[in-house]
């Protein structure tokens, strides 16, 4: 998608602190942490919100949280961690590419 920050950092056409990439997503260090650790996990297909997501999307969301539970170790996130998507304007979305936000750290403030 044109214009959309997320794919520009999928092609690598804008500089991330990339941690992690394989064919159906990659993981980055949020610009403006909020937590100790706080990681974007963003899909490689561009779509707004869950409810834009094709079948394929779906099955391809299942194996992205799958894949962050088995990077646990890997990702510092063994003691715990929050992931949260924020769905629209009312919940802050600000980025209109799905992602999801991985955030740990015993700082982290709960908000629910
Ligand atoms: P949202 O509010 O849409 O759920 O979250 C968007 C997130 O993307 C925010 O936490 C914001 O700090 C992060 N972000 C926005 N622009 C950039 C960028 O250019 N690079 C990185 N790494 N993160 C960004
Ligand atoms: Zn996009």
């Amino acid at each position: 998608m044109e214009n959309c920050i997320f794919c520009k950092i999928i092609k690598g056409e804008i500089p991330s602190k990339k941690i992690y990439e394989d064919n159906l997503f990659i993981i980055f260090h949020d610009i403006n942490p909020i937590s100790k650790i706080h990681y974007l996990a963003v899909p490689k297909t561009h779509y707004a919100t869950l409810g834009e997501m094709t079948t394929e999307d779906e099955k391809n969301l299942g194996k992205i949280f799958a894949k962050i539970s088995s990077m646990q170790k890997e990702l510092k996130l063994e003691n715990g961690y929050r992931l949260v998507i924020n769905q629209g304007n009312d919940a802050g979305q600000t980025i209109f590419h799905l992602h999801i936000h991985i955030l740990a750290g015993q700082e982290m403030e709960f908000c629910v």
